[in-house]
């Protein structure tokens, strides 16, 4: 589903990513470590084009993601087309960015209505379900304000699956919790993993990735430095630096 080549980012002299290669196929959970600073969270945002590559190329699904092909030239894509290759990525970041004078109902209903044109009756169904999906069926009324930041980021789950994206992006979504509120928004990262949802997971829950990802790949100054199953990266690491990571995370 996701194929990145060679990819590269710079911020001005900054050289973040450095011909990274990834594949992601449908279904698959892919778990992205790595320490702080080594273009996780970048590489995330170039495959939902909140960011431009620098150099490389990234395929979502058989879309080339930022540019488009006429007459075997290649012209930047207009926002138009960006924001129909967006509405098939769902992202969850860090902080919760939920709408905070919008009721978890109204935040999971949003994008539906006004992106899809979706008729409120059926937005509104579908945000019920997605909501009891993520263990909030009585929180529906609730605005962000009034929730903790676990329900919030199940909100936000929730939110980004209204759209009934192809492929889901999180970025840290447990980092900024307390630890008592990890678990529930981990639980229903793990049945959406279950259920098929292809994922890729900026994590450092090297626990949830042992159990969940079907692959695990270990960045570190801009490139991957090693990539495998599970066991292979957390377990058996080749590379120094993916044992100095591990070593200080667990
Ligand atoms: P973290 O775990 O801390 O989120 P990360 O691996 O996700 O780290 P990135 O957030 O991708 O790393 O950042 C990599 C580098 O890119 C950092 O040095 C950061 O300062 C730089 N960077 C990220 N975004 C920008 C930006 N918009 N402008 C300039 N520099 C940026």
């Amino acid at each position: 589903l996701v194929r990145a080549v060679n990819v590269s980012k710079s911020f001005g002299e900054n050289e973040v990513l450095k011909g990274v290669d990834m594949t992601v196929d449908r279904r698959e959970v892919v778990c992205l470590l790595g320490p702080s600073g080594s273009g996780k969270t970048t590489f995330l945002r170039l495959i939902n084009q909140m960011e431009t590559l620098t150099g490389g190329r990234i395929w979502v699904g058989d879309e080339l993601i930022g540019f488009v092909e006429r007459n075997g030239r290649l012209h930047v894509r207009k926002d138009k087309d960006i924001a129909r290759q967006r509405s098939r990525i769902g992202m969850v970041f860090q902080r919760f960015n939920l709408f905070p004078h919008m009721t978890a109902l109204e935040n999971v209903m949003e994008a539906p209505v006004h992106v899809k044109r979706m008729q409120r009756a059926k937005a509104r169904q579908e945000a019920l379900e997605l909501l009891e999906q993520v263990g909030l069926s009585d929180r529906a009324r609730y605005y962000p304000a009034q929730l903790s930041g676990g329900q919030q980021q199940r909100v936000a789950i929730a939110r980004a699956l209204a759209m009934r994206p192809e492929l889901m992006l999180f970025d840290e979504p447990t980092s900024a919790l307390d630890p008592e509120l990890v678990g529930e928004v981990l639980g229903v990262m793990r049945s959406l993993a279950k259920e098929g949802t292809t994922m890729i997971v900026v994590t450092h829950e090297v626990g949830f990735a042992r159990e969940v990802a079907d692959r695990v790949v270990f960045m570190d100054g801009g490139v991957v430095v090693e990539e495998g199953s599970p066991d292979e990266v957390l377990l058996r690491p080749r590379e120094a630096r993916t044992r100095t990571f591990l070593s200080r995370v667990k």
